[in-house]
Order: structure tokens, then sequence, then C-alpha cells
């Protein structure tokens, strides 16, 4: 398989900017390329894999591996340490065609390529992304993201675990939850308060190998849907990190998590954006062929609604997200359309997914269809990266900020 970096024309962003983003012929030459390849690999190497990867809690190693291969762990990272070197409306399609295999992929790779090392592409030194970003960026290896605590999820500024200094380095203590590719992933990106007295200012970001003596895992979490990606606590008991491991300065930590998040809303709209396209196309295909009162599904008006309502949901949502992606790539605030492109995207996982059920009938509820498993698949979008209620605070305060109120 070769790999993207090598295949793709460099993309030109005027190009882009001149031609709008209106569809997927409109983008450049290389966002169509890229599309092609990830939609064939999908159908190759995920679709195939999906349901037994759902059913068995399988991590899917050979096929992040080959995805890392393609260049799909680090999409949007500069080649100099180990990147595609492509931009987030790249990112944003590469993650929609790889969900639309495999929602468990999907995760495994936003996680790596948003939350993980986006911080340190951002906010890390050289040394730090020598380290800790080259070999994650090319699926021998992935990183996972800890922000999360069983005390507070939605108010993130009130992180309980502390990061003590001590002998030149940080003394880590408490409980993170929730977080994904725990168990496979080789270092983490982790949130802990260095100064409990400045609040939400007082948090600090660390970027820290795994494993490591005084870190340890919870049980893996039993999940309704991306069953192929693990869940588990992280548990620092005295566990001690050179000072080399703080990202950013201290006291910087909630506003890189902050950003973090801006960044992987777009990522995780995009995976709903994929649940929702393979939902679609299972209804379709199935309502072509299933005859009801002596004609095929298609023909009545009532399907016929439920679809156009379907590609509705679905077409308006892929035009916020690649909006956002749009946003972010030319240097333009993205707060806001990325938590609307997260929460329209989500909500026509769930909507497109509900019905590829209902039209599918009774097939629609056994796994011998991928129906139901889009169905389980689609609800996590949401809720990580923020809940449904948080994306529309997040949406308000904007648009009052917008409005000088
Ligand atoms: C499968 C999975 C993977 C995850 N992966 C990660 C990961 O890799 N890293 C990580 O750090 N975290 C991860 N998370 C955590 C996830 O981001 C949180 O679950 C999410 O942010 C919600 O937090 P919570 O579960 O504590 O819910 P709570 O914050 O307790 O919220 C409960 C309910 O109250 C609502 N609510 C809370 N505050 C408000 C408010 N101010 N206004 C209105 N409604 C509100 C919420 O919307 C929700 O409906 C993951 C979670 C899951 C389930």
């Amino acid at each position: 398989m070769a790999l993207l970096k090598l295949v793709l024309p460099k993309i030109n962003v005027s190009g882009i900017r001149s031609r709008g983003i209106a569809s997927l012929s409109a983008l450049s030459e290389t966002h169509q390329m890229l599309q092609k390849t990830c939609r064939d690999f999908a159908d190759a190497e995920l679709k195939p894999i999906a349901a037994q990867v759902d059913k068995e809690h399988l991590y899917p190693k050979e096929q992040i591996k080959k995805m890392g291969d393609l260049g799909l762990m680090a999409v949007a990272v500069s080649e100099e340490y180990g990147g595609t070197g492509l931009d987030y409306l790249a990112y944003s399609i590469a993650m929609e065609e790889i969900s639309r295999g495999c929602a468990s992929a999907g995760v495994i790779m936003s996680v790596n390529n948003s939350l993980y090392i986006g911080p340190v592409d951002k906010f890390g030194n050289k040394a730090q992304k020598e380290k800790y970003i080259k070999p994650f960026a090319t699926g021998d290896r992935v990183g996972c993201f800890a922000l999360s605590e069983p005390g507070n999820g939605s108010d993130a500024g009130a992180a309980s675990t502390t990061a003590k200094e001590s002998d030149g380095g940080y003394i880590l203590n408490g409980t993170k939850s929730w977080i994904t590719n725990g168990f496979e992933s080789e270092a983490a990106v982790v949130l802990a308060t260095t100064d409990k007295s400045q609040k939400h200012k007082g948090i600090s970001a660390f970027v820290i190998p795994k494993p490591i003596a005084g870190l340890e895992l919870g049980k893996k979490e039993d999940k309704l849907g991306i069953r192929g990606s693990s869940t588990c606590l992280l548990i620092f008991e005295d566990c001690k990190v050179p000072k080399e491991c703080l990202l950013g300065k201290p006291g910087e930590g909630f506003k890189i998590a902050m950003m973090t998040l801006d960044a992987g809303r777009i990522g995780i709209a995009s995976q709903a954006l994929g649940i929702a396209q393979a939902s679609l196309e299972v209804a379709v295909e199935y309502a072509s062929k299933r005859l009801a009162f002596g004609k095929p599904l298609t023909k009545l008006q009532t399907i016929q609604n439920k679809l156009a309502e379907m590609s509705l949901q679905l077409e308006s949502a892929r035009l916020l997200t690649w909006r956002a992606a749009w946003l972010k790539d030319n240097h333009k605030p993205y707060t806001k359309e990325a938590a609307m492109a997260k929460l329209a995207a989500s909500e026509a996982a769930t909507l497109l997914s509900h019905q590829c059920i209902q039209i599918l009938g009774g097939m629609g509820y056994v796994s011998d269809m991928p129906a139901e498993r889009h169905y389980r698949d689609a609800r996590i979008t949401e809720i990580y990266e923020g809940t449904s209620e948080i994306q529309k605070l997040v949406i308000a305060g904007n648009l009052l900020k917008e409005m000088g109120l």
C-alpha cells in the first residue's frame, strides 16, 4: 500500500479558498484522492472486520499499523516529525472514511491524531516532538489523552489529579477515567493540578511515557459501542515524572485541553459523519432490494421521505464539519463552529442509524446486518469530547460574545 505522503500532491491552500467547499467534487485533487484512497482502504480492510472487532472487543492492531503506513495516524503533522503534512480538512475527510468502515478504528485514529499528537505538536518543544510524535505517527504506537476524572467530566476545570514538584520533577497522584486507547497507548497527555489555589489556571499538561512506575490501569470498560477501542481508568499513585514531561508552561494545561478539544471535535464530528454515511448506504441498499406490497421499499413515499431527511441531515452536518476544518486551516477562530459541527454530526449519526434500523425492519435489529452496530457506535459521539449539552453552552457563549453580550 503506497504511503499517502508520497502519492498525494501538496495541498494548495489558495486553490481551496477560491473553490469553496460545497461538495466533494469542488475539493482539491489532493482531497479527492485522499478520500478515494481512504474509502478503498476502508472497504478492503475495515468493513470486513468491523463486526468481529465489535463482537470480540478486538483492538484492530494490524489495521492501525496499515493506517500508519498510509499516513493516517498523524495526518496534519509536519513531515519533519513523521506526519503526512496535510491539513485539517484532509484529516476530516480521512476520518469520515475510516469511521464509515469501522467506528472503533475511527476513534483510535482520532484520539491519536487530535487528542494526543495535537497538543504535543502545538505546545511541545523539539525534543518532546522527536520523542512523542515521530514513533506515534507510524501506527506502531498510539497515544492517549487523560482529562476526565471519576468526579468531573463536563466540568474539566475541577481536576483533582495533582502534580507536585519534587526533586526537579513532578509526582502525580489521582485517577483519570474513560481513557480511550488506555490499554494500548505507549504515552499519554495528562492534565493535572500543579497549583490548586489558581483553580483552572493552576492545571498543567504533561506528556508521559507508558508504562511507567506509579501508573496502573483500571479494568477495560464493557461499552455499548466502539468496542474495538479500549477505555479504562489511569490510576496515578506517586508516579514520578521528569520535568521534561511538562507540556507548555505550568498553569497552561486548561488552555491546552480546551484548544485540543476544539480540534478534537472536528475529528469526532467526522467520525459521526462516517457512521451516518454507512447507515445511509445500508438503508438504501436494503430498501432497493426488499419487496413490500409487490415493489421495492425505495418506491414507497414514506421510505423516500426518510431517505430525504437522512440525506439532508448528513450533508448539512458535513458542510458544518468542513467549514470548521476550513476555518482552522485558515487560522480563523473556530471554537463555535467546531462545537456546531460536533453537535450536528453526532445528532445526524444518531438519527440516521436509528432510521436505518427502521427501514430494515426486523433485519435492522439483529447483528447479521451492520445497522444495529452503527446505532450503538453513533451514541458515543453525543457524549465524548463534550456532551451535546456542553456543545450548546459553547455555541451560545460564543454567539453572545460575538454579539457583544
Ligand atoms: C467511551 C468513552 C471514551 C472516552 N474517552 C475519553 C478520553 O480519551 N479522554 C478523556 O479525558 N475523557 C474521555 N471520555 C470522557 C467523556 O469526555 C465524558 O464522559 C464526557 O465529557 C461527559 O462527562 P461525564 O461522563 O462526567 O458526565 P457529566 O459531566 O457528569 O454529565 C452528566 C450529564 O449532565 C449534563 N451536564 C453536565 N454539566 C452540564 C451543564 N453545565 N449544563 C447542562 N448540562 C450539563 C451532561 O451533558 C450530561 O448529560 C470518554 C467517555 C466515554 C464514555
